[in-house]
């Protein structure tokens, strides 16, 4: 089936003892077991499992094309529990410029922990080759990157990791699945933060690690999401799945809205320069448009005039909100370098912006008369 079929169907059923079209929303803590001790409907306690995480889990299966899926409690959640299942004293490669908060991780939990962390540039495959050591097991991809919307190459990534025996794992997040099928370019995980175009509303919090084989690897994320418990609520899940049956419509809307913002930005007189991937001069542009079928609703541009410029732009806009995060169908625009602290290396006057499903004209009316 098509995935607009599946982001509508799969997990969903109709309800069997009640016949709601609607999932409900299961609160149960715990669930009965029979007189021999079996638990007949399969769930013995929430932290396990339950029904709103499985319908969740199963849809976000299907939408990656992957075999099992573990649903957590934020992106976080599933980018540590992938990374604690590499195991201390081995050895991973992760993008220099990754989201901040993976960066964070690496750098000020999960290296104090044991893991060895080297942070390369991820579109330059000659740098992540040299980086390889014999313990390295998992090289990490976030393509497009933030907020540079750098663009990987997904397949070479993965081959270079194979041949050292190492995992490759995608943080599609600002892709989606209606951007880009990971697993089906060689990545054996894939991970999002649920919370930005899955859920797509900016009203939910979470995080998800899709497989393409159910192998020793992945029986240990799940085995750490069920022990270490950084799980997904009932209402959460159920929020994300309902989010989820209108992704590939929202995604279109997105990345075609994004694409006629990053082209009004181009030709604007204040504007320096557009990081967007679906521009042809942009240096990612012919891999992007191999590797991926929509360009997505993220970009970023510099201003002139530098920091003060990139200030009084967002001090205008009546439209779009002044808010960190992504995804949702409102606009959103963060003068970057100041919400990720002091060590940044995001340009001074960049903006970034998270393209809603408004009308273009009406975000295009509001970028012109900020930037006046
Ligand atoms: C937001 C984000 C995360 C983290 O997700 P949370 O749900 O905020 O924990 C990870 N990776 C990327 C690319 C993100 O944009």
């Amino acid at each position: 089936m098509k995935i607009e079929t599946l982001a509508v169907h799969a997990g969903h059923r109709v309800d069997p003892a009640t016949g709601a079209v609607a999932p409900p929303i299961y609160l149960s803590t715990t669930f009965e077991r029979s007189q021999d001790g079996s638990y007949p409907h399969g769930y013995d306690y929430i932290r396990s499992n339950n029904p709103n995480r499985e319908a969740l889990e199963k849809c976000l299966c299907e939408l990656e094309e992957g075999v099992a899926a573990a649903a957590f409690s934020s992106g976080a959640a599933a980018t540590m529990s992938v990374f604690q299942a590499v195991g201390a004293g081995n050895h991973v490669i992760a993008p220099k410029d990754t989201y901040s908060g993976t960066s964070s991780l690496l750098r000020e939990i999960l290296a104090p922990w044991g893991l060895e962390v080297s942070f390369v540039d991820m579109t330059n495959a000659t740098k992540v080759q040299e980086a390889v050591q014999s313990n390295t097991r998992l090289i990490w991809v976030e393509t497009p990157s933030n907020p540079l919307l750098k663009i990987t190459d997904i397949e070479k990534i993965c081959a270079i990791a194979h041949q050292a025996q190492a995992l490759c794992v995608c943080d599609n997040t600002w892709a989606t699945p209606m951007g880009q099928n990971p697993l089906k370019l060689g990545a054996d995980l894939v991970v999002h933060a649920t919370t930005k175009y899955l859920g797509g509303h900016s009203d939910v919090l979470g995080g998800v690690a899709i497989a393409k084989v159910e192998d020793e690897f992945f029986k240990r994320v799940k085995k750490i999401q069920k022990t270490g418990g950084a799980v997904a609520s009932p209402f959460d899940c159920w929020l994300i799945l309902r989010g989820i049956q209108t992704l590939p419509y929202r995604m279109r809307a997105h990345s075609e809205n994004a694409f006629k913002v990053a082209e009004f930005l181009n030709d604007h007189p204040k504007v320096e320069v557009v990081h967007y991937p679906g521009l042809k001069q942009h240096p990612g542009y012919e891999i992007a448009a191999q590797q991926m079928q929509l360009f997505g609703g993220m970009l970023s541009f510099q201003v002139k005039g530098g920091r003060d410029m990139a200030f009084a732009v967002v001090a205008k806009v009546l439209l779009f909100t002044r808010a960190t995060s992504l995804g949702g169908v409102e606009s959103l625009i963060e003068h970057r370098a100041s919400i990720e602290g002091p060590e940044t290396k995001t340009p001074d006057n960049l903006l970034r912006v998270s393209i809603g499903i408004e009308h273009v004209s009406d975000l295009i009316d509001d970028l012109t008369q900020a930037l006046e």
